[in-house]
């Protein structure tokens, strides 16, 4: 049987919410000086981004995803993000069974965080077209750079490939991780 944590390694820990950090601080920072034409667009942009993105990964997860998930039902779990202990401060248990509902409906937590993901690349895109610059250009690059380890290298090795919960979460079977 392929190895599961049900306590995640630290170093685990670290590269998941470090590569989420650097992806929502790369992606903010990039709409602020794609928009340095229009300083008070890009700021506002930048910083109602990086809001959203933090909340939804930080707050609305370990309210609303963690509660119904398998670690949180484990005593000494710690799953990849960690927010398992910040929910069990937070939030109070749910139904296991609601679990797959992080995946239903428009406004699921899945597609919030998909959003998350790739909102900086669709915001910066334009400013790319309307006023380049090499170091956006630059910026822009390192935001699929990061989309794209996070897809191809931590979700299936650090993260989705060895949780407890893989068997039955549609993230993993999504991506055929179950
Ligand atoms: S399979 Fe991935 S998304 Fe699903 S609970 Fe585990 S780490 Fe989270």
């Amino acid at each position: 049987m392929a190895t599961v944590y049900t306590r995640y390694p630290l170093a685990n820990i670290a590269i998941y919410n470090g590569v989420t950090l650097a992806h929502y601080g790369l992606g903010a920072a990039g709409i602020v000086l794609g928009y340095a034409r229009w300083p008070a667009m890009g700021w506002t942009a930048g910083l109602v981004y990086l809001g959203f993105a933090l909340a939804q990964m930080y707050v609305l997860m370990p309210l609303t995803v963690c509660p119904s998930c398998v670690y949180r039902r484990m005593d000494v779990a710690r799953c990849v993000s960690a927010m398992n202990l910040v929910s069990a401060r937070i939030a109070p248990l749910a139904d296991p069974r609601d679990f797959p509902r992080r995946a239903e409906g428009v406004l699921c937590h899945n597609n919030l965080y998909m959003a998350s993901l790739i909102a900086p690349l669709v915001i910066l895109l334009p400013a790319l077209l309307v006023a380049f610059s090499w170091a956006v250009l630059a910026m822009f690059l390192g935001v699929v750079a990061l989309f794209a380890l996070r897809l191809f290298v931590v979700f299936p090795r650090v993260a989705c490939g060895v949780c407890v919960a893989k068997g039955r979460c549609p993230n993993a079977q999504a991506m055929g991780l179950s």
